[in-house]
């Protein structure tokens, strides 16, 4: 495959990712988002090709890392169908399902990548089968602090947070992340956008 050309193909994940990529994918049909994936597996000779962009040929920057977990084959990208490519508010959505399901979220790094999905080699389904009521307990009873609190109230006002979710569920909703979230400071700098 050509180094201008991204490969789209679940199949060439890890068998891992390819679970978890399905599992998501078919999560947010359920959820109604119109999203695909734009890039799976990336080569080496891609991301020096991509890498390049914005460096030593002209374009603008399109990744930060010569690195990356497309080329370990544990990550794939994703775009919108509608309302355009990449809708802030169905990646939001496409993000808060990932993060229930655990998986990773460029969305909340410190330099945000909010098309971006990759898990761990040891990433496994829930097979507790919960919903989330019965997962997440709400937020006073996770002892959380009150700026903690208050962050996820934030959050759930700029939009973050799916509109779609009563503001009774809000607390419940974010709790699936909130764990490795709080501890990203990425997400405080999200947050504050
Ligand atoms: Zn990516």
């Amino acid at each position: 495959m050509s180094v201008t050309s991204a490969c789209r193909d679940i199949n060439e994940l890890h068998s891992v990712a390819q679970v978890a990529c399905k599992l998501f994918l078919e999560e947010c049909k359920k959820a109604g988002l119109d999203i695909f994936i734009t890039e799976t597996y990336r080569s080496q000779e891609r991301q020096d090709y991509l890498y390049s962009q914005g460096r030593s040929r002209p374009g603008k920057i399109v990744t930060w890392t010569l690195k990356s977990n497309h080329k370990s084959r544990l990550a794939w990208d994703i775009a919108c169908n509608k309302p355009s490519l990449y809708d802030a508010a169905t990646l939001k959505k496409a993000g808060l399902i990932a993060m229930n399901l655990g998986i990773g979220w460029g969305g909340v790094w410190k330099t945000p990548d909010m098309p971006h999905f990759e898990v761990t080699t040891n990433w496994k389904v829930d097979d507790e089968k919960m919903t989330l009521e019965e997962k997440f307990k709400p937020i006073e009873q996770k002892n959380l602090t009150e700026g903690q609190q208050n962050m996820l109230k934030r959050l759930a006002k700029i939009g973050a947070i799916a509109e779609d979710y009563k503001p009774s569920q809000i607390d419940l909703v974010w709790m699936s992340g909130i764990d490795s979230a709080f501890k990203n400071s990425g997400f405080y700098e999200f947050a504050k956008k």
